[in-house]
């Protein structure tokens, strides 16, 4: 895997310039569509006392805040639900921060700084917002396929294969089937935990569209996902693959918004729900019920523009262990 060029190499190349018009698209986009169902779009926060704990491997990043040790936000997910005492309806394009294992520099998959596409919604079950996620990601390719041809072309992305992605509703399985799945190929992928970088792959070079992974087991993902009351153990929650080997685009869920079930949720990952003080006074006073996702902008890019790399997918690329401007 090939590593970033210095600002003026990577900025000034042609292949950089049709890329981000595709993620200038992509943005606009995703706006247009969200502000024209009733969405309102706030900007998100940079730092706080407490940031998403659920990133897999991923060390969070300090700040002195006055004496306070706060923390570089590695997700907004808990500020999305406060958001909701606002609005019903939000989204922020959220800028992330994830010093990621030295490993992972070569999945072209994973940056130290990236953006999420972070969408919430009050009231909503899995279904609704996975209609939303479909429809919002069914639009972004349509409108790229439409609108940035020139530069798909310029990248040599086959337009067909990408156009596949619109041809019928993303499959679904649940994340037991996934497993079952890996395992027939021989990758042996714990029942128990996210699938893994290779399993994500494997998953994802088998399929021509995009596909959705339901019902992850609880313990393999944050303490804000819901539990299923049908299917203890196992979550309301879902990822989107992206097909042709590009790997996950998107995590999601209903939240679990009942404050003991929270503390006790906390608990069990082993972490003092002290720290979470903001987020449990308001947990406490009732967040509405809610569900929502956050889908990775550049991951979305590189799946969009074909690209190697998911480095190829910023203007200034950090790739993990990487130092860079
Ligand atoms: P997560 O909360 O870990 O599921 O992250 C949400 C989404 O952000 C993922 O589905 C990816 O699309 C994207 N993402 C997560 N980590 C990274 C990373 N290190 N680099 C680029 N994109 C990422
Ligand atoms: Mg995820």
């Amino acid at each position: 895997m090939t590593l970033p060029p210095d600002p003026r190499t990577h900025l000034a190349s042609g292949t950089t310039r049709a890329v981000l018009r595709i993620q200038h698209r992509i943005l606009d986009t995703v706006r247009a569509h969200l502000t024209g169902l009733g969405f309102t779009e706030l900007l998100p926060p940079i730092i706080g006392p407490v940031t998403d704990p659920g990133a897999r491997g991923a060390k969070q990043v300090d700040v002195d805040y006055y004496g306070h040790r706060y923390k570089l936000m590695t997700s907004a997910i808990l500020y999305k639900q406060a958001a909701l005492f606002a609005f019903d309806k939000i989204f922020f394009i959220a800028p992330n921060i994830r010093l990621e294992p030295l490993e992972t520099a070569h999945t072209g998959r994973h940056l130290a700084e990236f953006h999420q596409i972070d969408v919430e919604v009050a009231g909503a079950s899995r279904s609704d917002i996975l209609e939303l996620l479909e429809s919002l990601v069914s639009r972004v390719i349509e409108q790229t396929l439409h609108a940035e041809a020139a530069a798909l072309g310029e990248l040599g992305r086959d337009s067909a294969v990408l156009g596949k992605a619109l041809l019928s509703p993303f499959g679904r399985r649940t994340h037991g089937e996934a497993v079952d799945r890996l395992r027939q190929l021989g990758h042996d992928q714990s029942s128990d935990a996210e699938i893994d970088w290779q399993g994500e792959v494997l998953l994802a070079a088998e399929a021509e569209q995009p596909f959705l992974i339901t019902d992850y087991p609880k313990g393999s993902r944050g303490f804000y996902d819901r539990e299923s009351e049908q299917l203890p153990g196992f979550l309301r929650n879902f990822d989107l693959i992206a097909p042709e080997g590009y790997g996950e685009l998107c995590s999601g869920s209903e939240r679990e918004n009942d404050y003991r079930k929270i503390v006790t949720r906390i608990r069990e990952t082993g972490e003092n729900p002290a720290k979470y003080e903001w987020y449990l006074k308001a947990a406490r006073e009732g967040i509405p019920a809610s569900a929502g996702f956050g889908i990775g902008l550049e991951r979305l890019t590189r799946y969009i523009a074909g690209l190697d790399s998911v480095w190829q997918a910023s203007a200034y690329p950090k790739v993990p262990g990487v130092p860079s401007p």
